[in-house]
């Protein structure tokens, strides 16, 4: 008997979970299924994004169904169409071989009559935003009278966005024999109190944390001062070539700053919030789902509901005002058993909310500093490097190799290989050469920093592609090298490669074991980076400053990270290499946004006017 039917599950559930290619009921799964399929009962459930938990109610919602009868048994309500959309084709796969269930999903900014067309056609369950459901009910264009379970899907988004009144007006539309099901990432007071004013002794149940596969998600702050925060998010972005990224603001007007910065300097972003209409809404997760987009700026109500999978990188630009919050904008990346980080940039005055969110998720934060200019062009010339090797040779280049023969033909291949990488890394020297240190000294790091001592960088030649994140990466390294629990620091995971730093007493450890070492039959290459890290702790600026000095680059200048490098890329449209996306795809969405939503484009600075005192609960 296969585990999920130990659970209860019947064959026709058991044969599209077979196709889903699920092995292994998550833990949310485990514990609620069968309490659901045994009685009827109300049930609170906390339970994350990505914990498997659209499974856990759905299934036994399924098999409750009388798939003969096109009245309306199970009402599904959560807070975003979105994560509407995103449930009903959950459910329609669960239910596909049944012959006659019909799952329709109704929700705002699509064509009410249409929707209520397909409910008049029969469908046994529906899901719901909170506001079109109401508006539904209103205008009879639907009857949830009879129905034995509802739903609350993600039950402290919907409290948070202002839809207490609407829930609990559909609720009086329901019958009170019902079973409902709350499901919920946090339990913030209002939902406690919709437990208690409409539910029946519900049963309880909480999974620790996402549990499907080997998801994880690290947790990173960036200490830096406020005004740097712009050039700091250019910074860790440009330090991640290959990022997909969400980044959350806490207002509409600083999502849309920073998305119109982020697209005048050259990268591919976009906003997303709520004075964005329905279509624009579309087009924007279109193109983040097909990675058009590679950083979305998002608000908080606006992102909820996000259901992309291989989000690489949350960057809260903002800590948000709700510290429940940080949990729903760090579980948009780490999903389907993917590793993904979290990272937060606050400013030294801040530094208690860290303990307060750590509380929360119940995981330490890890003290981060934003790499400096020399580093991220370390990081884009071994992207580049890597690129070269991996790009596959476009045959229609043929004819045009005699006539690059005459110009290169000359020039030995060192050398060749010396001018190509120079063409893009010398744009970002240019660039970067005089960036300044943006992090901050604050008081509580010191007991995470790290003394980096007579320190070596290395390259390696895997990184997040082949599974790593930076705690397993240094496990490998630590156990290739035969080398001690601290010994291997500063891993920074990149897409096909990473860094980390050793002392100089196991730069020559390093050097041997990794010397003709093989994994699954592919050469392991690891590499000094040509660099020492001297004079104790980086986070002073002495060791930018001696960056400065070792490139000798004279005067002039950037004081800051102002303007773009990637601009000034993907204004060069012969150069390849850096982001990881064609200049073609760059600039064909670039010019659209600009020419559509974003205007002109921003050239202000990083700092926003100081805002008016919020509620806050941290
Ligand atoms: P959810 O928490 O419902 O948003 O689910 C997150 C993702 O996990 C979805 O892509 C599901 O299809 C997937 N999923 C759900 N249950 C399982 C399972 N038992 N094994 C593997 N993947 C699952």
């Amino acid at each position: 008997m296969n585990k999920f039917e130990a659970l209860g599950l019947n064959d026709e559930l058991l044969k599209a979970i077979e196709e889903m290619g699920f092995t292994q009921p998550s833990e949310i799964q485990e514990k609620a299924i069968p309490v659901l399929l045994s009685e009827m009962t109300d049930l609170v459930a906390l339970a994350q994004t990505g914990t498997g938990k659209t499974a856990a109610f759905g299934f036994p919602m399924i098999q409750n169904i009388d798939a003969d009868s096109r009245t309306t048994q199970g009402l599904i309500i959560a807070p975003t169409r979105e994560l509407c959309l995103q449930i009903s084709k959950e459910m329609e796969k669960y239910a596909k071989h049944y012959k006659s269930i019909n799952v329709v999903a109704v929700y705002g900014g699509a064509n009410i009559t249409e929707q209520a067309k397909k409910i008049k056609r029969g469908a046994q369950i529906i899901v719901a935003t909170p506001g079109r459901m109401k508006d539904m009910i209103r205008r009879r264009l639907v009857d949830i009278s009879k129905i034995e379970i509802c739903v609350l899907d993600e039950a402290d988004e919907m409290l948070n966005m202002g839809f207490y009144e609407d829930i609990t007006d559909i609720l009086s539309h329901t019958p009170n024999d019902k079973s409902t099901w709350l499901f919920s990432a946090t339990m913030p007071r209002e939902v406690a109190r919709i437990a208690k004013d409409f539910m029946n002794s519900p049963q309880e149940i909480t999974v620790g944390s996402k549990n499907i596969g080997a998801s994880t998600v690290s947790h990173e702050y960036y200490v830096v001062g406020a005004r740097d925060r712009y050039a700091a998010l250019k910074r860790l972005s440009d330090a991640h070539p290959d990022i997909f990224s969400v980044v959350f603001c806490r207002t509409k007007r600083d999502t849309q700053a920073v998305a119109e910065k982020l697209v005048a300097d050259g990268y591919n972003a976009a906003a997303l919030h709520g004075d964005l209409s329905q279509t624009q809404r579309d087009l924007v997760m279109k193109s983040f789902r097909t990675k058009q987009i590679q950083t979305l700026v998002a608000t908080d109500v606006a992102a909820r509901g996000i259901d992309v999978d291989d989000i690489t990188h949350v960057i809260n630009y903002q800590l948000p005002d709700e510290i429940e919050t940080y949990t729903h904008r760090s579980g948009r990346t780490g999903r389907a058993g993917k590793s993904g980080i979290s990272m937060v940039l606050i400013t030294k005055s801040e530094m208690r909310k860290i303990k307060a969110v750590e509380r929360i998720i119940g995981k330490k934060f890890e003290a981060k500093q934003i790499p400096n200019g020399m580093e991220i062009c370390e990081v884009q010339l071994f992207h580049l490097v890597n690129k070269i090797k991996q790009t596959e040779i476009n045959p229609e280049i043929e004819s045009y190799i005699p006539a690059i023969q005459e110009v290169l033909g000359d020039i030995d291949k060192d050398e060749l290989i010396q001018k190509m990488v120079s063409v893009e890394f010398t744009k970002f020297l240019n660039y970067y050469k005089k960036a300044k240190n943006l992090n901050i000294d604050a008081a509580e790091n010191k007991g995470n920093s790290a003394s980096f001592g007579d320190s070596t960088r290395f390259f390696i030649n895997v990184g997040e592609k082949d599974g790593y994140d930076w705690m397993s990466l240094k496990d490998l390294i630590k156990d290739v090298a035969d080398l001690g629990r601290d010994d291997v620091f500063r891993a920074d995971c990149m897409g096909s490669f990473s860094f980390f730093n050793v002392e100089a007493e196991n730069v020559e450890k390093i050097l041997e074991a990794f010397d003709g070492y093989e994994m699954d039959g592919r050469r392991i290459s690891v590499e000094i980076t040509k660099r020492k890290e001297g004079g104790g702790n980086r986070r002073r600026n002495d060791r930018g400053g001696r960056r400065n000095d070792r490139r000798n680059s004279g005067g002039g200048g950037r004081r800051d990270d102002r303007g773009g490098f990637r601009g000034r890329r993907s204004n060069d449209s012969g150069s390849s290499g850096g982001s990881g996306r064609s200049n073609d795809r760059d600039r064909s969405f670039g010019d659209r946004k600009k020419s559509s939503s974003y205007g002109g484009g921003n050239k202000s600075d990083g700092g926003f006017k100081p805002r008016r005192k919020r509620r806050s609960d941290w």
